[in-house]
């Protein structure tokens, strides 16, 4: 679903909207997003996960984002504004441009049936990231066994320094908060809506998935 959006603004920037989508709850989409262009990923209603993933586009999935070389050069597991996030050859892929909220995960790996499986012992079929995420990139020559830890934004995962343990807590996401990153080379993107219970704090909301692109003229100076 269209946003019937034509312009978006941000402190600064003032940029065109290429396209837009509405991710329904549990589901996702892939996109192609050129060098230079702008993902927004905004939260519309508070406390929802998207997972994200991208990869370098005409790479057959060869060339992938990795949080491994993400979190080795920012040496953080939490990426915020100003970070690189860097491809498995070491490239980088995407520069977080704005980030509303400070804390998304880039530890785990995608909701799969086996999570559901696994760690909340249901029998029964469960929508996963995973499997919106495999669907959403196969017409894109990308394989399921290709896609690996996302970026969960908007993922709430506090870290025992002296234990290692995890603990998922709601997303601290409110209406509105967004996440900009900027391509910096031409990637397939994808985006979900996430599926899991303990990310969202037990409610599926939607996604909203925004391409922009912004002119370098700051928000003071005349329309032209
Ligand atoms: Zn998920």
């Amino acid at each position: 679903m269209s946003l019937n959006e034509t312009r978006a603004e941000t402190p600064g920037r003032t940029g065109n909207v290429i396209s837009s989508w509405r991710i329904a709850p549990q589901t996702g989409i892939a996109f192609p997003l050129r060098r230079g262009q702008i993902v927004r990923v905004t939260d519309p209603e508070g406390e929802q996960v998207a997972d994200f993933m991208a990869f370098r586009d005409g790479s057959d999935g060869k060339e992938w984002l990795s949080s491994g070389r993400s979190i080795d050069y920012a040496n953080t597991i939490y990426l915020t504004a100003g970070h690189t996030l860097y491809s498995n050859d070491s490239n980088p892929m995407l520069k977080l441009l704005r980030d509303d909220v400070g804390r998304h995960d880039f530890l785990l790996t995608p909701c799969s049936p086996e999570t559901f499986q696994i760690i909340y012992g249901e029998q029964n079929y469960h929508p996963s990231c995973y499997e919106n995420l495999w669907r959403s990139f196969a017409p894109h020559g990308i394989a399921p066994h290709q896609i690996p830890t996302t970026l969960n934004i908007f993922m709430n995962v506090a870290v025992d320094a002296a234990t290692g343990m995890l603990t998922i807590g709601p997303p601290l996401s409110k209406p509105g908060d967004c996440l900009e990153m900027q391509a910096e080379m031409d990637l397939i993107v994808g985006v979900t809506a996430c599926s899991a219970e303990m990310s969202n704090n037990y409610r599926f909301k939607p996604i909203e998935v925004t391409v922009l692109e912004y002119s370098s003229l700051p928000l003071s100076l005349p329309e032209e």
